[in-house]
């Protein structure tokens, strides 16, 4: 098949959250623009708007931003942003004497750096499908068909390299029927302000599960409601504080994914097993006080507002018109129960599917390491059979093999600079 070279590109990327974005700075500031473009489905930058509540805060210092760990001199840092918005905003941000901004702020410094890349996004665009071109030695590019939210046309673009970065799916436990009063944590604003726009009202919210957005849901629905009551069904005996301790962090030096993809698979996952805290499970450790502190006061005052169940397990849940439904396996004693209440909310955490929906088309092509997860080389890149010349890269996607820093923030920097790097070494240089 013939195509002419100036209709192909470098790069596409697919999804443009802060990973990606962190890769078109790398770019940006690397000297070897690529041509590239990035396909995102939202209409503009927003970052996990869903669980946007005013007042949380980040997880992670904001020295973890898109690039100073790698570039303290960066213009994209979080800093410069600071210091871009107003004479007396960065001095004030310094004499807050705190290193985790609000969740909001970080949006924004995120949008700011998104709008500079304007030129490069595709707003409001999914990525449908990738399928491979063949040329006379095998596959020689990609196909990649988007379709336009605004008026559902579909195109497609070509390339030679490949960048997904689309962020985890939510998990949905099994037999949970979704519907308007069952949602996932990922929705929660919209679904707030859409049908439970009575702030006084007396509402019953249910939540599953007992990590970080749990914490945070809970924490959201105390202020904006005051007259709710809010059970949260957990499967453990309690929630327990996310280890940020000096010594387990530096499973976020960027010198760690180099040494944990040196490590056998078994090795790896005890690693991934024993520290889980340091990532996944835990709740921000001033968080659990202040949560503490509210129970303390319902129970003090005598409202009986929230209630805690332990050691419960989520077998099911629906909606109907005006309730939903969720049944409950206890752990401990071998019972069910039911729990009526006006919505359910599952922060049940997100998934890394693999196979990648939108690479289904490729399964021939590309390595599994095990039936459930791609082989991922050093540089990210999915490893492929011969004759397959195109490259796709992945992030968030191997912790497996590189460690708890996939999908947290921590060394996106570092990430986005392997992943240009290797497109540097391979792809021949052409402007933006
Ligand atoms: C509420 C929340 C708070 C978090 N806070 C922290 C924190 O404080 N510290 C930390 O280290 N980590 C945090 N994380 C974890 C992690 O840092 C984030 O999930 C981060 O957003 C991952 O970035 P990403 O770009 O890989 O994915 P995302 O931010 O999820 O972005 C993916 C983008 O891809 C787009 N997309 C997906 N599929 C398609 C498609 N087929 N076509 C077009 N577009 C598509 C989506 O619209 C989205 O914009 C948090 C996660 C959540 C959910």
């Amino acid at each position: 098949m013939h195509v002419n070279e100036r209709d192909i590109h470098d790069l596409v990327g697919i999804g443009f959250g802060p990973s990606n974005l962190a890769v078109a700075i790398a770019l940006e500031e690397s000297g070897h623009p690529l041509r590239s473009v990035f396909f995102d489905r939202k209409p503009g930058f927003a970052w996990h708007p869903g669980l946007m509540f005013a007042g949380a805060e980040m997880q992670v210092s904001f020295t973890k931003d898109l690039i100073t760990m790698r570039n303290p001199r960066s213009r994209f840092s979080f800093l410069n942003y600071l210091a871009e918005q107003s004479p007396d905003r960065l001095a004030k941000f310094i004499n807050l004497r705190t290193f985790y901004p609000t969740r909001v702020e970080f949006n924004a410094y995120y949008a700011w750096a998104a709008q500079q890349f304007d030129d490069l996004v595709r707003w409001g665009t999914d990525v449908l499908d990738v399928s491979g071109v063949p040329g006379e030695d095998g596959i020689e590019l990609l196909r990649v068909t988007v379709r336009d939210r605004a008026d559902g046309a579909t195109r497609s673009v070509l390339t030679r390299n490949l960048l997904l970065a689309p962020g985890g799916t939510p998990h949905v436990p099994e037999d949970t029927a979704l519907g308007d009063r069952v949602f996932h944590a990922s929705e929660t604003r919209e679904r707030l302000e859409e049908s439970f726009d009575d702030l006084s009202a007396p509402y019953h919210f249910n939540i599953v599960g007992s990590g970080q957005t749990s914490a945070d849901v809970f924490m959201h629905l105390r202020r904006s409601y005051p007259n709710a009551r809010i059970t949260t069904n957990i499967r453990g005996f309690a929630m327990r504080p996310e280890d940020d301790t000096h010594f387990v962090n530096e499973l976020f030096l960027p010198e760690f994914p180099d040494w944990f993809h040196r490590q056998d698979s078994e090795f790896r996952q005890k690693i991934i097993d024993d520290y889980g805290l340091a990532a996944h499970t835990g709740v921000s450790y001033d968080l659990i006080p202040q949560i503490y502190r509210e129970y303390y006061e319902d129970l003090s005052s005598g409202c009986g507002a929230l209630s805690l169940h332990r050691f419960t397990e989520l077998v099911g849940a629906y909606s109907d018109a005006d309730r939903a439904v969720a049944t409950y396996f206890h752990l401990d004693s071998a019972e069910t129960s039911k729990v009526e209440a006006d919505a359910v909310i599952l922060a049940t955490g997100y998934r890394y599917q693999m196979p990648v929906p939108a690479l289904a088309g490729l399964g021939a092509h590309l390595r599994m390491e095990t039936p459930e997860r791609y082989a991922i080389r050093r540089d990210y890149a999915i490893e492929s059979v011969e004759g397959f010349a195109p490259r796709i890269f992945l992030q968030g996607f191997a912790e497996a093999t590189h460690g708890f820093s996939e999908v947290l923030l921590s060394l996106m920097p570092m990430r986005a600079a392997e992943i240009v790097q290797s497109l540097a070494e391979n792809t021949s240089v052409e402007s933006r």
